[in-house]
């Protein structure tokens, strides 16, 4: 998984830009959670600005654009999904006695105390809110026939006018008394 530690020791007060375009970040990633991703036509790209909240914490406020391709909950075909999305993460150092459970900190001290922010882990993190539960290549996009497989967008399918039909299973179940 591709790190990506940023060193907080020189931000100056007013904060400082950042962008971000290697696409290994979100990549990697997407790869090792086995997830069904796949590069878009518009490279992922991250610009964000950095800002100190006092000694201990930072905020990171940004954008997130470009494209990546999700595969149809319903019929499986991969389809363009845009990401355009702006965000705002406040990070603070955690006491490490009280946070054993948590999950892996974003923000950690060296020990020559520069304070360094886990942006990585943050930019997946973006990526991940902006997509959908349920991918969809189309809002109405009929999917798969559970019969036969074939892919109703496309083709017509004959499993209607056999005996699987739904609406002929009342008739079946009809017990004559
Ligand atoms: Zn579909
Ligand atoms: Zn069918």
């Amino acid at each position: 998984m591709t790190e990506l530690w940023v060193a907080l020791n020189d931000i100056p007060a007013e904060g400082r830009e950042f962008s971000f375009a290697d696409q290994a970040v979100w990549q990697d990633r997407w790869k090792e959670f086995d997830l069904a991703l796949h590069p878009g036509a518009e490279d992922l790209c991250a610009k964000a600005a950095i800002m100190m909240q006092g000694e201990n914490a930072v905020l990171v406020r940004g954008t997130l654009s470009g494209s990546v391709k999700l595969a149809c909950d319903r019929c499986a075909t991969l389809f363009e999904f845009e990401v355009n999305t702006q965000f705002d993460s406040y990070e603070e150092l955690n006491d490490e006695q009280k946070d054993q459970e948590a999950e892996a900190p974003r923000l950690r001290k060296r020990k020559d105390g520069t304070l360094e922010l886990d942006m990585g882990a943050l930019l997946w993190e973006e990526l991940v809110l902006v997509l959908p539960v349920k991918p969809l290549c189309d809002e109405v996009c009929k999917g798969l026939c559970p019969g036969c497989g074939r892919d109703l967008n496309t083709e017509e399918c004959t499993c209607d006018q056999d005996d699987s039909d739904p609406r002929l299973a009342v008739f079946r179940n009809l017990k004559i008394k």
